[in-house]
């Protein structure tokens, strides 16, 4: 792949062309990223922070642009992708805020003084998704950085534009040359490149669960660090005692957003079978209200999936001869549109146990509280998921129960910058973002510094 044909999805126009990253520019990339990260861990924390708060300021100042950007190239509603610009500023400036907080601990020990120091790893590459590009991105360059490291960012083959505009702007901000570089291109190429490289010493990535195996199997062999954010499962809990108008009311929102291309989407809907019967009444005009149509349009809530291929995948998995329980509508003609879906189901169906990454819902009744856990659990994966109930007693219980790292109770919110987040089992390893987001670029030293006893003088 010599260059990426980067597509609008909403109307299959061509938007940009790009030339593809070679290992050879992964290579050079490394070393230019060496030398830069080399006088960016020397600098004052103050300094090094404060050329972080630049580079939010400018991110803040283009987030209009950025907005636009990714609209053209991922199809996003514009409220979603002005959302995503300014995460993008968020996580910079609350990195930026760590910088001179990232302290060690003093262990008392006997014979002298023991502390601790956080140490930068180096270089460390960040391999993001097409789903929340600029976000995802951020969630590891932000802290990378503010810990005192260089970053090379591997976009997706989709949506490299606002990746390499955002390092456009770090350089306006006064980054230093080479401190945070982008290389698009091709996954098995440059992002193999990376992975592969000696010069990186960690490798942040975000993707399918298939590719983060691989990705962890070659960094085992240079012992490399690695953080993976992969797919997810989730399910959304629905008992008998909860308010079933507001769970219904916001149970669209939770597979829907992103036209449902997100790792959090609650795509299985568990409904205790007593009030089952309520909640699809209710859930079906909730669906249908869910407003499909042109990504610049600012009323819209669902746009387009980010392919013709993945619309392929995700048709798949709603098969003829099951006709869906609900469906929404889309707009006919060019772009890759796929409608609103839900269907009634099984655990075990096809569709209730992988990952669909489009608007596809799965209804599953359960008769209590055991067996809705157990319907939960029953996946390999474990990123979030929701529950909905008036009994704090259940809250506590069944939140405790579901092996996943991101619940909520009565809401579908499960990311801010500021809280932890990462997957249970097949859905990653490590966290991201939260107060400790910086420490997942470091490597913890240990200082023994012996004192000698007081002698008295003769
Ligand atoms: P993907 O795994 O195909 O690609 C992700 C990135 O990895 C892309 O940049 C791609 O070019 C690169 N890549 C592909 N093959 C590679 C290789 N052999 N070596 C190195 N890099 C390689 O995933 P996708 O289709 O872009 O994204 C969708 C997936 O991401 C979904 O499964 C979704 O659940 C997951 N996701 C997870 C999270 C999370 O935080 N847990 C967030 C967003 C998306």
């Amino acid at each position: 792949m010599q260059e990426l044909h980067v597509l609008n999805p909403a109307t299959e126009e061509l938007v940009a062309t790009i030339p593809a990253a070679t290992p050879q520019d992964v290579d050079a990339a490394v070393r230019r990223a060496a030398e830069a990260q080399r006088g960016w861990s020397a600098l004052a924390p103050g300094d090094r922070a404060r050329h972080l708060r630049r580079f939010a300021d400018v991110v803040d100042t283009h987030l209009e642009e950025l907005a636009q950007l990714e609209v053209r190239e991922a199809g996003h509603p514009v409220g979603n992708a002005r959302w995503e610009a300014g995460n993008a500023r968020d996580l910079l400036e609350y990195a930026a805020g760590g910088v001179e907080r990232l302290t060690g601990a003093q262990i008392p020990v006997a014979g002298g003084l023991n502390v601790t120091f956080h140490e930068p790893l180096g270089v460390v590459a960040v391999i993001a998704p097409w789903n929340f590009p600029m976000p995802i991105a951020a969630w590891g360059v932000a802290p990378a950085l503010a810990a005192g490291n260089a970053v090379l960012l591997k976009p997706a083959e989709t949506t490299p534009l606002t990746a390499l505009r955002l390092a456009e702007l770090a350089l306006e901000a006064g980054l230093p040359e080479g401190l945070f570089q982008v290389l698009p291109g091709a996954g098995p190429v440059a992002g193999d490149a990376l992975v592969e490289h000696p010069g990186v010493a960690k490798v942040v990535f975000t993707g399918s669960t298939a590719v983060g195996k691989q990705i962890m199997a070659k960094c085992a062999a240079g012992v490399k660090r690695v953080t993976l954010e992969l797919g997810g499962k989730s399910p959304n809990i629905v008992f008998a005692d909860a308010d079933v108008e507001r769970a219904a009311a916001a149970a669209p929102g939770s597979f829907l957003d992103n036209t449902g291309q997100d790792c959090c989407a609650r795509s299985r809907i568990l409904v205790q079978r007593s009030v089952y019967d309520r909640f699809m009444e209710l859930l079906e005009p909730a669906v249908k209200s869910f407003t499909v149509g042109d990504p610049a349009d600012p009323a819209t809530q669902m746009g387009p999936l980010i392919s013709a291929a993945h619309r392929e995948r995700v048709r798949s998995y709603v098969p003829e001869s099951a006709p869906a329980a609900i469906r929404g509508e889309a707009p006919a003609g060019k772009g890759f549109w796929y409608p609103a879906t839900v269907l009634e189901g099984r655990p075990e169906d096809r569709a209730a146990v992988e990952e669909v990454f489009g608007p596809v819902a799965v209804v599953i009744p359960f008769e209590d509280e055991a067996e809705a856990v157990r319907i939960a659990n029953a996946t390999a994966y474990g990123l979030s998921g929701s529950l909905w109930t008036r009994d704090v007693s259940r809250a506590v219980r069944v939140s405790r129960a579901v092996a996943a790292g991101n619940l909520s109770v009565n809401s579908h919110s499960s990311v801010r910058y500021w809280t932890p987040f990462g997957g249970f089992g097949q859905s990653g390893l490590g966290r991201e973002l939260g107060p400790d987001a910086l420490a997942a670029f470091t490597e913890t030293k240990n200082v023994f510094i012996a004192a000698d006893p007081l002698t008295e003088s003769p």
